[in-house]
């Protein structure tokens, strides 16, 4: 799968790319990854790549022409056009990225153009004439869209067969549908007792059905402590056992403070 990703700081993404276990997806081909640095198309002797807004006021502005004759390049050398390969912008005013819009992304079979914005943003002239979709990373303003643009290619890497270790790795995550859309169970490893705190006894037992059943209580608990939202959603779509619905039940409501 083929990202482009138009960026003033093409060495934030390189250092991303080299690390940790996601670096398998673009080591093993199953994530491409182009950086295209607008200011190479920029003209002039100093390559400016943006300017004051116009109507005034602080900041600079990201200028369309460079942006378009990045965009123009990256076209001639995919060969493809937007509707086989979408432009992304990152924008605050994106619908914010969320599990199920990861996974509808990680299905784009061309993979996609992303544009990280700087300074004040770009011109809109820019964005209605090639933008096909905004994504944010959620309700607060970052100086770029690398970081977004790093969100959204670590989690899709974390959805490709053989980018985790273990196949199933991803399945018995937060918000995976085979959790009924819950969060994660606590994690515990060596030592057995860690400044006298042990580990809960049910991961010891060594019988799985035992530990299952305890995974998927704390699990429901996390879910109903941190997001009590995801517990509604999977009462409505039907997911919750028996089982499920009695473990809630022993739950001590959490006191204000
Ligand atoms: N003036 C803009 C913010 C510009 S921040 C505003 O107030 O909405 C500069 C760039 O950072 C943006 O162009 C965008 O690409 C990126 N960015 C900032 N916050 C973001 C967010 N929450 N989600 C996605 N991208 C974001």
């Amino acid at each position: 799968m083929r990202f482009d990703i138009i960026t003033l700081f093409p060495e934030l993404l390189r250092a991303f790319m080299a690390s940790g276990v996601i670096r398998r997806a673009f080591d093993g081909g199953l994530l491409q990854v182009h950086l295209w640095n607008p200011r190479e198309y920029a003209g002039g002797n100093y390559r400016r790549v943006d300017d004051r807004p116009f109507g005034g006021g602080p900041g600079m502005v990201m200028l369309a022409e460079p942006l378009w004759q990045c965009l123009s390049a990256i076209r001639a050398h995919r060969q493809q056009d937007r509707k086989q390969a979408p432009l992304l912008y990152f924008s605050p005013l994106g619908e914010a990225l969320n599990h199920e819009r990861v996974k509808a992304w990680s299905q784009l079979t061309g993979g996609a153009v992303l544009l990280c914005g700087r300074y004040e943003g770009i011109d809109q002239r820019f964005i209605d004439a090639h933008v096909d979709a905004q994504i944010s990373l959620g309700d607060f303003v970052l100086s770029g869209g690398e970081i977004p643009a790093m969100a959204l290619l670590d989690a899709i890497a974390r959805l490709m067969p053989g980018v985790l270790q273990d196949p199933d790795s991803h399945v018995s995550e937060s918000f995976n549908p085979s959790m009924n859309g819950l969060l994660d169970f606590p994690h515990y490893t060596r030592p057995e007792v860690w400044q006298g705190d042990p580990v809960p006894k049910a991961l010891l037992s060594g019988n799985h059905a035992h530990i299952q059943a305890w995974r998927r209580a704390q699990s429901l608990a996390l879910s109903q402590r941190y997001r009590p939202d995801l517990v509604v959603a999977a009462r409505t779509a039907q997911q919750l056992s028996p089982q499920d619905e009695a473990d809630l039940l022993k739950l001590v409501p959490i006191q204000p403070n």
